[in-house]
């Protein structure tokens, strides 16, 4: 054996896909640009949510709430679970580490849907967990018989992303119950539920009521998408109490900040005006869809606050005629583009670029 002449990071260090994180927005003197490619909220924060966390501000060299103990509380009373059945983290891409790092040893598979969300295969390959993609079809939807057959002797995450990101649509409470019912009941199935206030199905999956009758299935949720918490880091995940705990046992000690903590507690407090912005987005989603069919594009069902274009090897093109219009996507090269429902100008602007670029 060769001597190491310096530390060496275990092997699946140098395997981890780095994280593309969506570019800001292009300046362009005498125009206004939009960044539409981190499927972030456009709002303002909520009303009250600046005041909420002034406190914090000025006790910053003190360390938050280790416990998150009123965090914990106003998640409870609001979702009607008990508080060991919670675990907060720094933004659901914190609890999907944390599941893979509790759950899986070096070598062990985790199945998920492929184009999915793309800190999966970032955190797995982290943990030198084993990524198993299963191709969405070609509507953009997860192959849940697929999934289901992909599991092995070493599957012990899957993970299920609804509604889907990139490509937008959600599963059904019936797709997801058939599967459950093929799933042997140590693997762990993780519904990814980060966009769940956008859904509009006839029959969309109740996360609630599919958890409490399991003991395999856990929910991670998000402060980042419809409360537009993106920049403070937090999320929590909704699980049978072992699992929590598992979750709790492993989280980072005090990740999530005071500022973080006060933001989402305050947050929580302003249902109406949440539901409200959420409305508004999927009005304006339902707008763009439309106009994207009205100028010939077959767009995937779009159930979260973004869309989804499939243009192979036009996509960079595509992601160019956008920033020239002054919006600035998510391409993923080959494949195709992501592009955040956002301010009514920057959706517009949208459907005239895709119309233009159609032709
Ligand atoms: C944005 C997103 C998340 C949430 O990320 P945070 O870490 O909570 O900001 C989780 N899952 C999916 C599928 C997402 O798109």
């Amino acid at each position: 054996m060769t001597p190491m002449t310096s530390p060496q990071p275990r092997p699946n260090v140098a395997e981890i896909p780095p994280y593309v994180a969506g570019k800001p927005p292009t300046v362009r003197p005498g125009m206004t640009s939009y960044k539409l490619s981190s499927n972030e909220n456009p709002y303002p924060p909520l009303p009250g949510v600046v005041e909420a966390v002034q406190a914090g501000v000025a006790a910053m060299n003190r360390y938050p709430d280790m416990g998150a103990v009123a965090l914990y509380e106003a998640l409870a009373q609001r979702f009607g679970v008990p508080v060991e059945h919670l675990s907060v983290a720094t933004g659901s891409v914190g609890l999907i580490y944390q599941l893979v790092q509790a759950f899986c040893d070096p070598g062990d598979e985790v199945v998920f849907a492929w184009r999915s969300f793309e800190a999966y295969p970032i955190a797995v390959t982290a943990a030198a967990a084993t990524a198993v993609k299963v191709p969405v079809t070609a509507d953009g939807r997860h192959d849940l018989d697929a999934m289901a057959a992909a599991i092995t002797e070493r599957t012990k995450v899957v993970l299920v992303c609804t509604p889907n990101n990139p490509t937008g649509p959600a599963v059904t409470q019936t797709e997801l119950d058939g599967f459950l019912a093929k799933v042997p009941p140590h693997v762990l199935v993780v519904v990814d539920e980060a966009y769940v206030e956008f859904v509009r199905t006839s029959d969309p999956v109740d996360g609630l009521a599919t958890y409490r009758g399991r003991d395999n299935v856990v929910l991670t949720r998000t402060f980042s998408k419809a409360y537009g918490l993106a920049g403070f880091r937090v999320g929590y995940a909704v699980a049978p109490a072992p699992i929590a705990a598992a979750l709790r046992a492993v989280s980072l000690p005090f990740g999530v900040s005071t500022v973080a903590q006060a933001a989402a507690i305050a947050s929580l407090e302003r249902q109406d005006e949440l539901l409200e912005r959420v409305e508004a987005l999927v009005a304006e989603r339902a707008r763009v869809v439309e106009g994207l069919r009205a100028a010939g594009w077959d767009v995937p069902e779009a159930q979260g606050n973004f869309v989804w274009f499939e243009l192979g090897d036009r996509t960079l093109d595509f992601a160019a005629a956008a920033d020239e219009a002054g919006i600035v996507v998510r391409p993923f090269a080959g494949e195709g583009a992501r592009v955040s429902i956002g301010e009514t100008e920057a959706n517009d602007r949208l459907i005239a670029v895709a119309a233009a670029f159609a032709r």
